[in-house]
């Protein structure tokens, strides 16, 4: 966890917060630990550990929530907004461009059409910004991920 600051072992962070709850001054703990004076300072403020509100408990801050989950929680809003624009517009998707999985490129959908045909191809039509494919081919793409995520 605080491997990029070797000064501080899990031994000495105890200690730490030890002495800074016993009311020890940064000089006294640094003494006791073994470190200077700035390593202390420094850690109490990282740690959010601070003598300036010394009536208040020491709240540790919480870590950051992870946004690995928002990007995936976007797209669903994102398609999930295209389908209520498009809900009532039942008529399939025409593809007119169809490509090659070589013809593929970021200005053409590929959600692949054809696919018990000998020639594998893929939609082709202009997606919509952001997403990778037409705006049909995103419409059919949110029925299945809500038929799944349902
Ligand atoms: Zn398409």
């Amino acid at each position: 966890m605080f491997a990029t600051a070797p000064t501080w072992t899990t031994e000495r962070l105890e200690l730490l917060k030890t002495h800074f709850a016993a009311g020890l001054s940064c000089r006294q703990i640094a003494a006791e630990i073994g470190v200077s004076r700035n390593a202390v300072i420094g850690k109490l403020s990282r740690l959010g550990l601070s003598r300036e509100r010394s009536g208040d408990e020491a709240r540790p801050k919480k870590p950051r929530e992870r946004r690995g989950r928002s990007v995936p929680r976007l797209q669903y809003e994102m398609l999930r907004q295209v389908y209520d624009e498009a809900a009532f517009t039942e008529a399939p998707v025409v593809s007119e461009r169809r490509c090659s999985l070589l013809e593929l490129s970021k200005e053409r959908c590929r959600w692949p059409v054809n696919a018990e045909a000998e020639e594998f191809s893929f939609c082709g039509n202009t997606p919509l910004a952001g997403m990778p494919y037409c705006q049909g081919h995103t419409r059919l793409a949110y029925r299945s991920l809500a038929r799944r995520a349902g």
